[in-house]
């Protein structure tokens, strides 16, 4: 049954509190969102890095500044986006989150959904595909395109370490933020470019 007294200030008290994986136990800081608490894209990752537990934000190392460049290209303010991840707690030597990890995380991910009431979702890499639709991904398939489910219009895009690696790896990365920005254009969410 849907949680009626959910807000934002008892939803982070949760999260803080939260020992439902072990993941809890190398925390630095809880790491919850940046960007608007209400926004009409969610943009979702995997799990914090170093930078993002000490900081207790997410994408906040050189995989976040590659982000937001791109958003910044694209005329994206603040209010107008919520970055999070699958998981809020960092894996020991940033290895991905376990499935069980995710499973229990999910159930902050589901609230944090209520709360922030996106339009567009999207989900940077396999881990964060894997975990918001339960499959492994092809992601040379699934990413680009809009799937619609339950009301929201979600795209996969690659994750901006994978850019990091190889610069030509921005060129997908750009292109899917493209589609994202016009699509909330399309909705009525943003003025056009
Ligand atoms: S990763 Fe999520 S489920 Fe696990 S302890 Fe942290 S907040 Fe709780």
């Amino acid at each position: 049954m849907a949680d009626t007294t959910l807000n934002w200030e008892s939803f982070e008290s949760k999260c803080a509190a939260c020992k439902a994986c072990g993941l809890c136990e190398g925390r630095t800081n809880i790491v919850i969102y940046r960007g608007a608490r209400s926004a009409p894209l969610m943009i979702i990752g995997e799990a914090p890095g170093e930078s993002e537990d000490l900081q207790g934000k997410p994408f906040v190392g050189r995989s976040g500044m590659l982000l937001q460049n791109l958003l910044a290209s694209y005329g994206f303010t603040d209010n107008d986006y919520h970055i999070c991840n699958i998981c809020k707690c960092r894996p020991p030597a940033n290895r991905r989150p376990t499935p069980e990890e995710i499973k229990a995380c999910k159930v902050l991910l589901a609230d944090q959904f209520r709360l922030v009431k996106p339009k567009v979702i999207l989900l940077c890499g396999s881990t964060a595909y894997e975990g918001f639709f339960g499959t492994k991904p092809v992601m040379k398939d699934v990413r680009g395109v809009f799937i619609e489910r339950k009301g929201y219009q979600i795209m996969t895009t690659y994750h901006p370490a994978y850019a990091l690696r190889n610069p030509a790896n921005k060129v997908p990365i750009y292109d899917d933020m493209g589609k994202v920005r016009d699509k909330l254009t399309e909705l009525g969410l943003m003025p056009p470019l």
